[in-house]
């Protein structure tokens, strides 16, 4: 059984906002879950509504089976970290992780042992005679984890927790948060607007957009298996191209080259011509020069950016652009025109209307 179900969870605010429409979930037991989506999309309300600081309009919220809508924040067994980690500015490292222990009223040598634990777990067991201004915003960040995971909770609430850090700081507590994820193998949900978080925090991914959930699955799968335009181009940096384009006899035209997509269409040939199509492609799956198996394209390079590992080519091709990532050591020159190709197993088809992948 699953430990955490949410069942056709619906937030209407009082004012009549409809928040978040039908959010079905199932979640196992020590699973990381990710809800990722752009800002006003619903993560927050939907992770409130699981932490039981918002109520449920309708739907049910079951953890081990048991309906939990009706039960406050502390019956769930859950602990929260939010964007704004307020901590206790004259309370040292040790007191504020060991805060809500003592307003439990746990005896004393239980708190150390408890303290002195979450703490090595975090890397602050150095830290502990430190007050929070004595700190970088990352040590208290994982100081306000501490003061959360300190209490043995089944469900591990995170809104945001990075988003005041700076880029570096946030590489550092993402793979830091997988780690203390696996030492304690609580059940997480982690909110963020951010996909590269996403990707490389979650077990699996909710995928989130004005209310409704687009997609529920593995970084994996989301990246090669988007399901609509929407995800294809919420996952993955630079984001997947996209090229709208009128299908006749099974071909479309980019640019003045023209693409036999009637592979990729199949028996869905007919009900395409004539009706416009999306074509997808990832910037990184593409080859330089012509290829066998694959859709040829040709542009002006308009401009690079040298990233390092890897440069970033934006051409033009006819009223169209694209993004192409390549390898430094061959990035063609600016103003050059180059052909390049699309293997077919990397190239992606959306219907034009409903913009839902055509399979
Ligand atoms: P962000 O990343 O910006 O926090 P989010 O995806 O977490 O975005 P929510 O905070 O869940 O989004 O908000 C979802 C929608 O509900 C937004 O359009 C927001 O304006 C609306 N909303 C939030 N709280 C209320 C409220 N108390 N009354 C009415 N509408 C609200």
């Amino acid at each position: 059984m699953a430990y955490l179900t949410l069942r056709d969870i619906n937030k209407i605010y009082p004012n009549g906002f409809h928040a978040v429409h039908n959010f079905n979930l199932e979640m196992e037991r020590g699973e990381f879950i990710v809800f990722v989506g752009p800002s006003g999309c619903g993560k927050s309300t939907t992770l409130r509504m699981i932490a039981g600081l918002e109520d449920i309009s309708n739907g049910d919220f079951l953890i081990d089976g048991v309906r939990a809508n009706e039960q406050g924040p502390r019956e769930r067994g859950i602990a929260m970290v939010f964007q704004s980690y307020a901590l206790y500015p004259q309370m040292t490292v040790y007191d504020n992780i060991a805060f809500g222990l003592e307003l439990q009223g746990a005896d004393e040598e239980y708190i150390d042992e408890k303290v002195r634990n979450t703490a090595r777990i975090l890397g602050l067991t150095d830290y502990l005679d430190r007050l929070p201004r004595a700190l970088s915003g990352g040590q208290r960040q994982r100081v306000a984890i501490g003061r959360a995971l300190i209490r043995k909770v089944g469900i591990f609430l995170m809104d945001e927790p990075l988003s005041n850090l700076d880029a570096k700081q946030r590489v550092t507590m993402r793979s830091e948060i997988t780690q203390i994820h696996r030492e304690t193998g609580a059940t997480t949900i982690y909110v963020t607007h951010d996909q590269t978080e996403a990707m490389t925090m979650a077990d699996r991914i909710v995928v989130m957009k004005e209310g409704y959930v687009q997609q529920v699955g593995t970084p994996r799968e989301l990246y090669f298996h988007p399901v609509n335009l929407f995800v294809a181009g919420f996952i993955g940096e630079p984001p997947m191209n996209f090229i709208r384009s009128k299908v006749r006899d099974g071909k479309i035209s980019i640019g003045g080259a023209e693409l036999d997509i009637s592979g990729k269409l199949g028996g869905q040939q007919g009900k395409y011509n004539g009706k416009e199509i999306i074509f997808g492609f990832r910037p990184e799956a593409i080859l330089l020069g012509r290829r066998e198996n694959a859709c040829v394209l040709s542009g002006a390079v308009e401009l690079t950016e040298m990233l390092g590992d890897n440069v970033n080519v934006y051409i033009t091709m006819g009223d169209q652009q694209a993004i192409l990532k390549t390898d430094p050591h061959d990035a063609p020159d600016t103003d050059s025109n180059i052909d390049f190709s699309i293997p077919f197993e990397s190239v992606y088809l959306f219907d034009g209307e409903t913009e839902r992948v055509i399979l």
